[in-house]
């Protein structure tokens, strides 16, 4: 690789280690005709650096020129950084050798906005259709939807491209027009809609055509950036159920505010936002997109932030005590999964084996629960002896009393929900 182009890659790599939203998977694009690579199979990008970024597919921008001065932005028009753009061609070489050597499972590619956002855009799209078309490229591709780019764009990236994003960044009209003025929440919108009805439309025509093209087979996602605005976690999470409801996206990712500049309308320097907010909001977006939980069963006007000592699922259950104990035997599979310390699996398997006997504490510690908190929610002898009528604050005590002192005796910085 020649020096210009390793510059080019060193700038443009770290420009976008800021957008988070590039796990991938759910594409199954097979290798046809000889052709290189294939997005279907295990793990494509699932390895994060330190920080916990994503690096196994080639994360790039385009160019970190950009037109627009979002504040939050490393990228932004008035910053005093270094700016590089690839050419085209530039983007597809780096591809298809990273590829052949084994260092990526595919790309990412994002952009600053450069001219308009049809002539980035296009230029994204030029990118994808060369590796489709004359590298034979089959492995994953995800590309960045420019927000304001034509319709006729946007249906051409959703050609090549098995996943599109176009990232809301902030959750409301307000912060939009206090940090990122070029921006509304329309234009990001619009993009989103015409995706969602293009995906839908695309499945619909393969039911009848089953070679029709592919258009962006694993669906289209966002980022939103916390912290960098005043938003709750309510005001995020509805925003976020909105999406996955209303839009049909398939993941929202969350950004912690980075901070990067001394702008007064951001906070300041050396105060970032801290990890378990970004991890308390992914661990509620589970819940929102596989439990069958509503935002507002988890953030309410009155309690509008995640609790950031307990996950989610366990406050709601603190504060919903009335529904508990359960009884696993008989209750409905929906509320097993709510049970604080019972997973997805747990539940199912807990379903499928009460056919045949009536299950008792001894059987559920066999089916990999967290026996430290389903043990206070549920309606037979656990340990011998029936449960107490606890409050919440002792429940409370106790589940975080005995984390922390599993955390001592581990010494892990690991999480656990479920
Ligand atoms: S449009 Fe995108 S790249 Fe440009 S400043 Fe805003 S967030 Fe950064």
């Amino acid at each position: 690789m020649n020096e210009r182009v390793l510059e080019k890659l060193s700038i443009l790599a770290d420009a976008a280690k800021y957008d988070v939203s590039c796990s991938s998977s759910g594409s199954k694009r097979k290798n046809e005709d000889k052709g290189l690579g294939n997005a279907e199979g295990m793990g494509i990008c699932h390895a994060y650096t330190e920080d916990g970024r994503c690096v196994s597919l080639l994360k790039i921008l385009l160019t970190n020129h950009c037109i627009f001065d979002c504040a939050y932005c490393v990228s932004r028009k008035s910053n005093d950084v270094k700016r590089a753009a690839f050419t085209v061609q530039e983007v597809v070489d780096l591809t298809v050798n990273f590829y052949r050597r084994n260092y990526i499972e595919g790309l990412f590619l994002s952009s600053g906005i450069f001219g308009s956002p049809d002539d980035t855009m296009e230029r994204l799209v030029r990118i994808a259709k060369k590796l489709r078309t004359e590298e034979r490229f089959n492995g994953y591709i995800h590309l960045k939807a420019i927000p304001g780019a034509s319709p006729e764009l946007l249906h051409q990236a959703g050609l090549y491209a098995d996943r599109l994003s176009v990232n809301m960044e902030l959750p409301t009209e307000q912060s939009l027009k206090l940090l990122a003025p070029q921006k509304t929440q329309g234009d990001v919108l619009r993009p989103m809609a015409y995706l969602k009805e293009s995906i839908a439309a695309n499945r619909d025509e393969r039911k009848t055509l089953a070679k029709a093209p592919l258009f962006a087979p694993a669906g289209q996602s966002t980022q939103l950036v916390v912290g960098a605005s005043s938003e709750n976690d309510q005001q995020i999470l509805q925003l976020s159920q909105s999406f996955y409801h209303d839009l049909k996206l398939k993941r929202v990712y969350y950004s912690g505010y980075v901070p990067i500049s001394n702008d007064g309308r951001l906070p300041a320097i050396g105060t970032p936002v801290p990890m378990i907010r970004e991890n308390r909001l992914y661990q509620a977006d589970w819940l929102l997109r596989f439990y069958g939980f509503r935002a507002e069963e988890l953030v309410t006007a009155d309690d509008p932030f995640l609790d950031q000592q307990i996950d989610p699922k366990l406050h709601w259950a603190l504060r919903n005590l009335q529904q508990f104990p359960i009884d696993i035997n008989e209750a409905d599979p929906a509320l097993i999964r709510r049970i604080p310390g019972i997973g997805i699996k747990s539940a199912e398997k807990i379903v499928a084996a009460r056919r045949f006997r009536r299950l008792d504490w001894e059987h559920l510690k066999k089916f990999n629960i967290a026996t430290n908190r389903a043990r206070y929610f549920l309606n037979m002898k656990v340990d011998g002896a029936f449960r107490k009528d606890w409050s919440p604050e002792q429940i409370r005590g106790f589940i975080v009393g005995s984390a922390q002192s599993k955390y001592a005796a581990n010494h892990s910085p690991q999480l656990s929900m479920f």
